[in-house]
């Protein structure tokens, strides 16, 4: 993409109305823009970067065995009704009135719509199990919306939901989104580390949050030390027996505010981390929470009607994108993670016009692909490139100049470490490639 035709609204100044770190690097980096209180247009380039973690969670939950389906925005009240939830929801659910005067909301979540979907459509134990996801737009009439799209009223949400025969299969599909989880946020850069948490109005009996360490979250963690430093592997036989893996996941201490010990916590002496941190994923094993004033009920092997176990498991993908930037960041902008970065590239010509500059640029943004690469033609000053590249936070930068190219040579720049190295164009294109 050329930059003198992209549609990026980058800002000088800091805007007021930012609190935190992301949401004032969002603003000025032209990733989004406020429609109003919680509700957000996604420019170009934040778009890009949605999109990018939207794919790697779909991934993760394929790998994992879950199958994506489309659920509605808005949905039926007498869904609601069946399962009790409509009344308990509270003011954070948007409540509409179609002409008929039927009731209608916007979903804040979809146990109901999927399963009525299920009860509707699965009759027989043989089709179990089954887990079921979507990556669709959801709302909350948070009270304090805040930290721009961190804490929208509108926000993007995987949810996806397990049936099982009975509670140990529910805990086979449990442990599989919670591995799954892992490796979604390992992929994204990120640190995230599973907390045992309350099962708040979703309900159930076993549940954990996914909490990335941020000075700036909501919430509080208090975890040992060695949680920190954990990895997962690459090659996670999804059928075998997962529970080992999440065993070693849960054994160490970690706890929100509202599940913490602090007899337990005191005893692991200076191996306890207190911080602060953001709920990237939830995940929760609820039972018959659902199924059973629903009805969604299968015939068991011996020909009773059993009433299918559940779970329903959550990752805020747009808030992602903030937690994302309050993690990798420095004072001059953003610093995307390659997974997720909008481009790969940027590129920047700091004499645009002259023939040499423009020709070595032209080679490279052919040559490494124009959408892997953010080209800065415009006719501005270096300075005011470097700072837009640096803001922008792109992996790599190609820095074209006429002295160099009199070499035959140009200055590749890792954003991230800030090294810069002068290479001639054929190595900055097999490096880059
Ligand atoms: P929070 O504690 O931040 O209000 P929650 O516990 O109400 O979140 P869940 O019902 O567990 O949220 O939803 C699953 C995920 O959706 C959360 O882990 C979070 O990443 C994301 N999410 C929830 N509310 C919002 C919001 N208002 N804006 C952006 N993402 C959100
Ligand atoms: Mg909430
Ligand atoms: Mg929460
Ligand atoms: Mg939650």
């Amino acid at each position: 993409m050329r930059l003198s035709r992209y549609f990026l609204p980058t800002l000088k100044e800091t805007p007021s109305e930012a609190q935190i770190v992301s949401h004032r690097l969002m603003l000025r980096a032209g990733l989004i823009r406020q429609h109003a209180a919680g509700i957000y247009t996604w420019l170009p380039l934040g778009f890009a970067v949605l999109r990018k973690i939207e794919q790697i969670v779909r991934e993760e939950q394929n790998r994992a065995g879950a199958q994506e389906l489309l659920m509605p925005t808005i949905q039926s009240a007498d869904l609601w009704r069946e399962s009790g939830r409509y009344d308990d929801y509270g003011k954070e659910m948007l409540r509409i009135t179609d002409r008929h005067d039927r009731d209608l909301l916007y979903g804040p979540t979809a146990e109901e719509v999927i399963t009525d979907v299920f009860r509707n459509a699965v009759r027989s134990y043989k089709d179990l199990p089954k887990t079921l996801y979507h990556i669709q737009w959801k709302f909350r009439d948070e009270v304090r919306p805040r930290f721009g799209i961190m804490r929208g009223r509108e926000f993007l949400m995987k949810d996806a939901y397990s049936f099982d025969l009975d509670s140990d299969a529910a805990r086979h599909s449990y442990n599989q989104m919670f591995v799954a989880y892992l490796r979604t946020f390992a992929r994204l850069g990120l640190k995230a580390i599973p907390l045992r948490a309350e099962t708040g109005p979703i309900g159930g009996d076993l549940s954990h949050e996914f909490i990335v360490l941020a000075s700036t979250g909501e919430s509080e963690v208090h975890c040992h030390r060695a949680l920190l430093d954990k990895t997962i592997p690459d090659d996670v036989d999804y059928d075998g027996d997962l529970q080992p893996l999440v065993n070693d996941w849960t054994g160490l201490y970690a706890a929100a505010d509202d599940m913490h010990d602090v007899t337990k916590a005191a005893s692991l002496g200076g191996s306890l981390v207190t911080a602060r941190g953001i709920e990237v994923g939830h995940i929760f094993h609820f039972g018959t929470k659902y199924s059973k004033p629903m009805g969604a009920t299968v015939t068991g092997p011996d020909g009773e009607d059993v009433t299918v176990a559940m779970g329903s498991y959550g990752i805020g993908v747009s808030r992602l994108v903030g937690a994302i930037i309050e993690a990798s960041h420095d004072d001059n902008g953003i610093i995307w993670p390659e997974s997720v970065a909008p481009f790969h590239v940027g590129l920047l010509n700091l004499k645009a016009g002259d023939t040499a500059t423009d020709e070595t640029c032209a080679r490279l943004y052919q040559a490494l692909g124009p959408d892997r690469v953010l080209y800065d033609d415009r006719d501005e000053r270096a300075g005011a490139k470097f700072a837009a590249m640096d803001l922008i936070g792109l992996p790599w930068q190609v820095i074209v100049g006429p002295k160099g190219v009199a070499k035959g040579m140009v200055e590749l720049k890792n954003r991230a470490t800030g090294a810069r190295e002068e290479v001639s164009v054929d190595s900055a294109l097999a490096r880059l490639a």
